[in-house]
Parts: structure tokens; sequence; C-alpha cells
């Protein structure tokens, strides 16, 4: 993979909470930012990532993520818009939804099983992704990204406030794990006596 793993930005983090800009020049700088955000989310094993997510307010997102015949799709799209089936047509999907931006916790979310997504490849080319399963949540999830909308933002306030109360238990511990001191390292002479005492 060609990108750089970026930092993954953080609920509270004014890039995720306001609106990104459209993307004006499909350029090279598009093409290493796309290559960075796939990076970044394969190694935060996500399935779907917003360029707000490593900081950078533009509007795009990637994904590689299963719909709901267990395909995996993986793609960009650039300046999206989200179309959904209507108020009578849809069916909605309470499974789980969580998000790298609030790590280490999930919650039940319904939402349209069936969206589809209009935009743009890197080049600039348009493209429609049509998305059901999984796929179908996250093309949702990330265009709310776009703007500065997290998933949290959907829940009411009870379970919002018990998932930002868990995400920050989780934040804790990880860098309590990460700020304690490395073990010593082992030494090189074997512990027990040596043979010729
Ligand atoms: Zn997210």
């Amino acid at each position: 993979m060609a990108g750089e793993v970026r930092p993954i930005t953080l609920v509270g983090t004014p890039v995720l909470h306001s609106p990104c800009r459209p993307v004006e020049r499909f350029d090279d700088e598009l093409s290493a930012l796309v290559d960075d955000m796939f990076a970044s989310m394969y190694a935060a094993e996500g399935v779907g990532l917003a360029a707000n997510q490593i900081g950078v307010d533009l509007r795009v997102f990637v994904y590689d993520c299963p719909d709901e015949d267990d395909v995996m799709r993986r793609g960009v799209v650039v300046n999206p818009t989200l179309e959904l089936p209507g108020v009578d047509e849809r069916r909605l999907d309470d499974g789980d939804e969580g998000c790298l931006s609030v790590p280490g916790a999930q919650a039940k979310l319904a939402r349209p099983d069936h969206a589809t997504c209009h935009g743009f490849d890197v080049k600039g080319d348009p493209v429609t992704v049509e998305g059901t399963g999984l796929l179908a949540r996250c093309l949702q999830h990330e265009t709310d990204h776009l703007e500065g909308r997290l998933y949290i933002d959907r829940l009411p306030t009870r379970t919002r406030k018990k998932v930002l109360k868990e995400s920050e238990a989780f934040r804790a511990e990880v860098e309590a794990v990460t700020a304690s001191p490395a073990p010593e390292p082992r030494s090189e002479t074997p512990a027990s006596p040596s043979p010729d005492r």
C-alpha cells in the first residue's frame, strides 16, 4: 500500500464537527490523500473512512466493506450525494454501528437497509455505488461524516452519553497501556547458576 498511515481524529476534534469542503481539483494531491486514507483505514481495521477522520476537511470517503451477500466492495467517492429509498419504500436495519473516531463503543442505530451514493472517482469520472447490508450503513455513515455529523449525533441523548462514556473509558485504558514503562530488557545471562560454581 502506497499511502501513509495517519492518526485517526477523535470525537471532539473540530474537523469532525463541521461540513467538509467540496473537492475542486482531481490532482496528484487528491490521489495521495486517497492512498493515505486507504492505508489509515486498513491500519485501524475499519470498513470505511472519511477524509476528516485523518484531519482533512474535504468531501472524500473510502470503503472496503461487505454488502448483504458478503461480497467485499472497495472504492472511493469524491463529493458524494446520498440517495435513500422513499419513506414508504424503505426498510430499516437496526444493527449495531460504531466509528473509528469513537473507539471502543457501539450502539444500535436504525438506518435504511439500502442506499445509493453518487459522486466521482479519484480521476473525476462519475461513479454510483449502490449499497445493501453493511455497505448501505457505511455509505450513510461516511456521507454523514462529510456533513460534520457522527452516528452518535443520531442517537437518543442517553444512549449518546453512554457511548461517549464507554469510549472515554476505552481510550483511558489504551493510554494507560501505552504510557506504562517498557518491560525490563531480558538479561543475556542465564538465570540459573552457572554449572562451574
Ligand atoms: Zn465513523
